[in-house]
């Protein structure tokens, strides 16, 4: 019997190419109906009997375009409407409508073969489709429509007109159409060289690569800045040019064939890496590339192309890969605007590639790793940005102000929690702005007015300051979040997870509400509230913040702290590669308790034997000397060290017997062996906590479990173990995940339940 079926489809359903695919589906049922944009969504109404609008169903969920994700389906019975055939109604602004914007999209397999067959976009470099495409970084406000993104300028020609409104073209509504006659265009910039044609430009840009100098080219979210990535002198000479410290470059590679001849790529990498989002992953090496690239370390960042104009350029240069890194001087965010990026990246380049389409969001490439099987997020930006994650409370009208560095902010919308992308350390002035200005662009966009603020504990992180003005600016409640509470919830908010669990914190640093700093937190944690179960031993860090940038501080804090002041330092190779002046200054710190704050921090006993090591002694970017320790295992091993567990962890016997090795053993053994020790000092705290309290469900989050061996250790004892793991996946474990723990905290306090 024929009837109405009234179908509410939720998720991200708008700027995907949802509609034209409902209407082709459709269309192939020879269904009649409607499909429009609604609150939230999309609705489709069809008409027909109960079997096919199963099947009907069915095939929404199992063929919906790459880029959509189809939260919920909700489907109400209604009487037959009198439709005649399918069409797609207009959407309605309906005011309090708030809809999802979908990240930008890699461009697809048809809009690349379309480059040498569709007449009007032979070598047309910003080809697209519904299917792909540039999104958030080009839209001003909602609902999304060509008007209202940085499209706006080009007036649309006869032939892209036809294709945009005819229902049935792969163009139909895709609000950045447009080819070689209307569209945007690319133009290069070198000395007193101003070239348009794009084909000269390639060749121009493969002439700089192959002379190993350097270009800064416009992506979709900022400018890059690309070099060869074979070529030594160009890395190295970039690197210098960029003043940027040994913190690795990402690479581009042609395709995958090129990814395996340098990196191990395993199949759920391979996935990954080929998704429409595109993103950065964290690959083993397996056959060097210029050492500059990634010194020392023995992994690589790859990506592959997502833009046209890196298809057609690796159609013409010779080298397989490309250093592709952020354009902006270091710790500023990405540059987006064409007269900044002439001003700040001419000098570092020579040549700078840019095109007249305004970037309105500026996002950085992401970056992930592949660990146990699962997305882990580094650093989510394009691809990502700004798909909410759903959480089981309301959240409207929360602001979460995140922490300070890796900064991203959150804002509660209904269920949903819009994460911004990855902005960087807010520490930084350019990057404080961004960070302004990006709140008012989610306040815009999203039609957001904040009815409650919540921040980080910490009296000196900016985002802090930035939430007490808004709070009190509005008369708006403000709420301060313990660090690693936040950390442990947003793992509780991706998973769903209520009740107590048991929360393992391994992190670098997070403002204690002892007023220390913690980062080694073993707590039970609710949504709402935590208490701190167990801990590592305070460390001193001599000298604050330089005993994080000087990790052999931390070693001789550590011996120092576990052996007494009559330690033989000088028994250590370590400590007679260290200036005796500095040596002296240290010890005075610690035993005069001068400028030594305190810390717990699991990073920094990373810190401390990646330098007893000497693996890394003085570190110049953040994380480097854990990621040397991490690096530097090779082989298998189950061995680990003794430690202690009473009221606290104590770990003077691992440091004891580290010490007898170093110079016996190897020093990917005794990584290895460390590594195995923080993974099994987790699982005998979980298990103390479980025999005390009950609990089983575990969540790990923390910037420490960016260590792909320490997590999948940590898992596999743990789950062998039958506890029930959970980690970050749509949020990094670092601070850039924070915003969203704060978000739930503080939904969870205010008490709305769904
Ligand atoms: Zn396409
Ligand atoms: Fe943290």
């Amino acid at each position: 019997m024929e009837e109405g079926y009234e179908i509410l489809i939720r998720g991200l359903v708008q700027g995907v190419g949802f509609r034209p695919f409902i209407y082709r589906l459709a269309t192939a049922y020879r269904l009649n109906g409607e499909v429009i944009n609604r609150t939230g969504g999309v609705t489709v109404t069809v008409e027909c009997d109960r079997e096919t609008a199963d099947r009907f169903i069915a095939d929404i969920r199992n063929l919906a375009p790459p880029a959509a994700s189809i939260r919920s389906v909700e489907v109400r019975r209604t009487g037959t409407g009198g439709f005649s055939g399918f069409k797609i109604t207009p959407s309605i602004d309906a005011g309090e409508t708030i809809t999802e914007v979908s990240p930008d999209i890699a461009v697809c397999d048809d809009c690349l073969a379309d480059l040498a067959t569709d007449q009007g976009r032979i070598d047309y470099p910003f080809i697209n489709c519904t299917n792909c495409g540039p999104r958030f970084t080009i839209i001003k406000a909602l609902p999304y429509d060509r008007a209202a993104t940085t499209m706006a300028p080009f007036q649309m020609c006869k032939g892209c007109a036809a294709e945009y409104s005819d229902i049935s073209d792969r163009r139909f509504h895709a609000q950045p159409v447009a080819c070689n006659s209307c569209g945007p265009v690319y133009m290069l910039k070198a000395g007193d060289l101003n070239i348009t044609d794009i084909n000269e430009i390639l060749q121009c840009i493969s002439h700089r690569l192959a002379a190993g100098t350097s270009v800064a080219i416009k992506s979709t979210g900022g400018y890059n800045l690309m070099c060869d990535a074979l070529n030594e002198k160009a890395v190295s000479e970039l690197r210098l040019r960029k003043e940027r410290d040994r913190k690795p470059f990402a690479v581009m590679f042609r395709d995958t064939d090129a990814i395996r001849e340098y990196c191990y790529l395993e199949k759920d990498e391979e996935t990954v890496m080929l998704s429409w989002r595109r993103p950065i992953l964290i690959l083993r090496q397996k056959k060097p590339l210029a050492p500059a690239v990634s010194s020392g370390l023995n992994t690589i960042g790859a990506m592959l192309p997502h833009m046209p104009l890196h298809y057609m350029l690796f159609k013409i240069i010779g080298t397989p890969a490309v250093v592709l890194t952020s354009g902006n001087l270091s710790e500023e965010p990405i540059i987006k605007d064409d007269l900044q990026a002439e001003r700040d990246l001419m000098p570092i380049s020579g040549c700078v590639v840019s095109y007249n389409r305004e970037i309105t969001n500026r996002v950085d490439d992401s970056v992930i790793r592949m660990i146990g099987g699962n997305v882990s997020l580094i650093r989510r930006s394009r691809g990502f940005a700004p798909q909410p994650v759903e959480l089981n409370r309301v959240a409207e009208g929360i602001f979460a102000a995140g922490a300070e560095q890796k900064n991203s902010l959150c804002i509660g919308k209904g269920t949903q929690a819009f994460m911004s992308q990855f902005l960087g350390d807010i520490k930084n002035v350019a990057t404080y702005d961004y960070y302004h200005e990006t709140f008012r662009l989610f306040s815009s966009l999203f039609r957001f007015t904040p009815s409650s603020v919540v921040c980080d504990m910490h009296p000196d992180y900016l985002s802090g300051s930035f939430a007490e003005e808004l709070a009190e600016g509005n008369g708006l409640p403000l709420m301060r979040i313990q660090h690693h509470h936040a950390h442990a919830v947003s793992v509780m908010a991706e998973h769903h997870l209520t009740g107590r669990v048991i929360g393992v914190i391994m992190d670098g640093t997070g403002y204690g509400t002892d007023g220390n700093i913690w980062g080694s937190e073993f707590i039970i944690s609710a949504a709402s509230d935590f208490e701190r179960y167990t801990h590592f031993d305070y460390l001193v860090m001599p000298g604050g913040d330089a005993a994080a940038d000087e990790p052999w501080r931390m070693a001789f804090s550590c011996l120092y702290g576990y052996f007494g002041s009559d330690y033989d330092f000088t028994s250590l190779k370590l400590f007679r590669t260290i200036d005796e002046k500095k040596l002296a200054v240290v010890r005075e710190m610690l035993s005069h308790g001068i400028n030594s704050p305190l810390t717990c921090g699991a990073g920094r006993f990373f810190d401390a034997v990646s330098a007893l090591l000497m693996l890394c002694t003085k570190a110049s970017f953040d994380s480097e000397a854990p990621m040397m320790l991490e690096s530097a295992i090779a082989g298998i091993t189950d061995d680990f060290y003794p430690f202690a567990i009473s009221e606290t962890v104590c770990l003077g016997q691992t440091f004891h017997e580290i010490i007898r090795d170093i110079g016996r053993t190897d020093v990917s053994l005794i990584a290895a062996r460390f590594h195995n020790t923080m993974a099994h000092i987790i699982l005998d705290v979980c298990i103390k906590i479980r025999n005390d309290t009950g609990l089983k469900e575990v969540v790990l989050s923390g910037g420490v479990f960016q260590n792909r061996y320490l997590l999948e250790k940590s898992l596999y004892l743990l789950s062998m173990n039958k506890f029930n793991v959970y980690t970050n996946h749509q949020v990094p474990s670092n601070d850039g995940g924070i915003s969203l723990g704060q978000l739930l905290v503080a939904a969870e306090r205010r008490g709305l339940c769904v």
